[in-house]
């Protein structure tokens, strides 16, 4: 196919065995049944991914991975707070490919539980064989990072840094390369999707999304649900970041600002901290479905969902596509905020 080959001027380390399957979501549609007009959902399972316990990072670190190894790079070297899905994905990613990694974890609070500590991600980076090194806060990563890149070179050995959060117009061509994915099923289904929905943190995934779809002559589709950066800066970053992708890929379609749809309302206190809503959201999807949203990213993005049906956008006949991005270790992290709710099951 022409518009795969767009992809073949950048190394990539195969990191995902299949496309992951596509789902409708009936027993959640029943549940909905009053809101959605008809509509129909589907979840496709990017937490069904067989290396480590998946999740979408693997589909960025691909071409980041795929990058350091061009590159000669025998060791990876990742930041992020102690629950990072990437840092995580990362230390298997390396194990699995014979690299070796090195992490910086830093607290998100003062008053971080022993499970968000040591539990989670921050349990299985161990696993993977990662050194860990634990960091005081946001403002030690930069000196951690060269010190090791410093120190590694003193060895004759080479690090790769990866961007915070996985993110990077690059690491985007994982999810650029996904809207084609999900186009090829669509195929196979015999359908298409009118929207697309995902969380949007350092704005990699959603970024990648746009530039494939744009690739495809697909505008407007992507709604993406911040769950770090306000509105206003999410759009920003999202935009550059599927622009300079969509220029990785020699696309002569340009990337328009109002293809980049960021809706910041289930943000809540801030990254990492629970919502109400979305511990319902969570809730709700378990019980309904017996499929796992995690409390960072996919549980804010799925309460978005819910609101956009409650407010009526959807119609009969649309297709609504939610992206599971997988961050399940997280949810063991957070099991005392989880277990204290009491959730709404329902439409309201
Ligand atoms: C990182 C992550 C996201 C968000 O992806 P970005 O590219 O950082 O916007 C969503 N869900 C999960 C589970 C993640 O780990």
């Amino acid at each position: 196919m022409l518009r795969v080959s767009r992809f073949d001027p950048h190394p990539r380390a195969r990191l995902l065995e299949r496309p992951t399957p596509i789902q409708r979501m009936l027993r959640v549609e029943a549940a909905l049944a009053p809101v959605l007009n008809g509509a129909r959902l589907f979840a496709k399972r990017d937490d069904a991914m067989g290396l480590g316990g998946g999740g979408s990072k693997l589909r960025k670190l691909e071409f980041l991975i795929g990058e350091a190894m061009a590159q000669g790079a025998d060791t990876i070297i990742a930041t992020g707070p102690r629950q990072s899905n990437s840092v995580r994905l990362a230390a298997a990613a390396a194990a699995s490919l014979g690299l070796r990694c090195e992490v910086g974890l830093r607290p998100l609070t003062e008053g971080d539980s022993i499970n968000y500590r040591d539990g989670g991600n921050a349990f299985l980076d161990t696993l993977f064989g990662a050194t860990v090194l634990a960091l005081q806060d946001a403002a030690a990563a930069t000196p951690f990072v060269e010190e090791r890149k410093s120190a590694l070179a003193s060895e004759g050995r080479l690090g790769y840094v990866l961007p915070p959060g996985a993110s990077s117009p690059r690491a985007s061509l994982g999810y650029a390369h996904c809207a084609l994915e999900i186009a090829d099923q669509e195929q196979a289904m015999g359908l298409k999707f009118d929207r697309v929905v995902v969380p949007n943190g350092s704005a990699g995934t959603h970024a990648g999304l746009v530039a494939g779809f744009t690739l495809l002559r697909r505008r407007a589709i992507v709604h993406g649900f911040s769950v770090l950066a306000d509105k206003q800066a999410s759009h920003a970053n999202t935009l550059a970041m599927a622009r300079e992708c969509t220029a990785l890929l020699a696309g002569e379609e340009e990337v328009r600002a109002d293809d980049v749809i960021v809706d910041d309302s289930h943000r809540g206190p801030g990254y990492g901290h629970l919502t109400r809503e979305a511990v319902d959201a969570l809730n709700f999807v378990a019980r309904n479905e017996g499929l796992l949203l995690d409390p960072v990213y996919s549980a804010k993005a799925f309460a978005g969902l819910l609101d956009q049906a409650r407010r009526r956008e959807f119609k009969r006949g649309d297709n609504v596509l939610f992206i599971i991005t997988g961050g399940t270790p997280a949810l063991f992290a957070y099991r005392e905020l989880l277990s204290m709710s009491s959730p709404r099951i329902g439409p309201r």
